[in-house]
């Protein structure tokens, strides 16, 4: 058992110090207001001459300290507890210095689009072609030995117009995913939308209109087929729920090992570009 000490209340004004027992027996009771100092932007660790920058984001319902790497590569955040503070934040963050550099040094490097790179395009690797001619689309070419997407126009055009191509080719394997799952569970889609998403590979808004990140394209087609299916299921079920996951297990019977793929491999999808 504690040994119980005299505890100290520091009153301001000549009576100087206090015994807490005396306030209680007098039947004097105080409530302290504890004012927390606002909350830094970020802080910043260092380890051997490497310096690490970590956002802190305060969040109200978190019940504890949780630091993670988002993946979208804008850097190391920190989720602080309604109760917590800027001290016990750092002291939570040197503690898990080490993770955080091992992951950090994991981030897989950015891939440009330009001539001679290879990316991901469907889940098979293509090899990025400039073909120099002035006019023409973009096409994909499965002859040869190695599968190529080949890229006409100037090179300084050449990222924005793989983008787009891109873009527009999740647009056509969304939309066909979408409007196949809507059918089955007797819904319709409002609209489908494809954006460069950083924290979610697709969202389902009130008014039943979709929105997908166009980096699935580059995905294994099941893993694009399963954020899909998982998106229509909120047509029906607005949470995530027992029923939720049924629905969309019906829907994607690889729902599991797509979950798992997108946890392992979905940051991989951000490197390219
Ligand atoms: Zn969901």
């Amino acid at each position: 058992m504690r040994r119980s000490r005299p505890f100290w209340v520091l009153i301001s004004g000549d009576r100087g110090y206090c015994e807490l027992e005396n306030l209680i027996r007098n039947r004097t009771f105080m409530r302290f207001k504890v004012t927390r100092p606002p909350l830094p932007d970020h802080l910043t660790l260092t380890s051997g001459d490497t310096n690490v920058q970590i956002r802190l984001r305060r969040d109200n319902r978190a019940q504890r300290y949780l630091l993670r790497i988002p993946a979208d590569q804008s850097g190391p955040v920190l989720t602080v507890p309604k109760s917590g503070d800027a001290s016990r934040a750092e002291r939570f963050a040197r503690q898990h210095i080490d993770w955080l550099l091992s992951r950090l040094s994991q981030k897989p490097d950015q891939t440009p689009f330009q001539d001679g790179s290879v990316i991901p395009f469907r889940g098979a690797d293509h090899l990025i072609v400039a073909t120099g001619g002035l006019r023409g689309l973009v096409s994909v070419s499965s002859e040869g030995d190695r599968a190529r997407i080949l890229v006409p126009g100037a090179p300084e055009h050449l990222a924005r117009k793989l983008t787009s191509f891109l873009k527009e080719e999740a647009r056509k394997d969304l939309t066909q995913a979408c409007t196949f799952h809507a059918e089955k569970v007797g819904r319709k889609v409002a609209g489908i939308s494809i954006r460069d998403t950083t924290s979610r590979w697709g969202s389902c808004a009130a008014n039943g209109r979709l929105s997908f990140s166009w980096r699935l394209i580059l995905a294994p087609p099941d893993i694009l087929d399963y954020v899909a299916a998982h998106e229509v299921a909120h047509l029906r079920e607005m949470n995530h729920s027992d029923r939720f996951w049924k629905i969309c297990r019906e829907l994607a019977p690889q729902t599991p090992e797509a979950r798992k793929w997108l946890k392992e491999k979905g940051a991989t999808l951000h490197a390219y570009g």
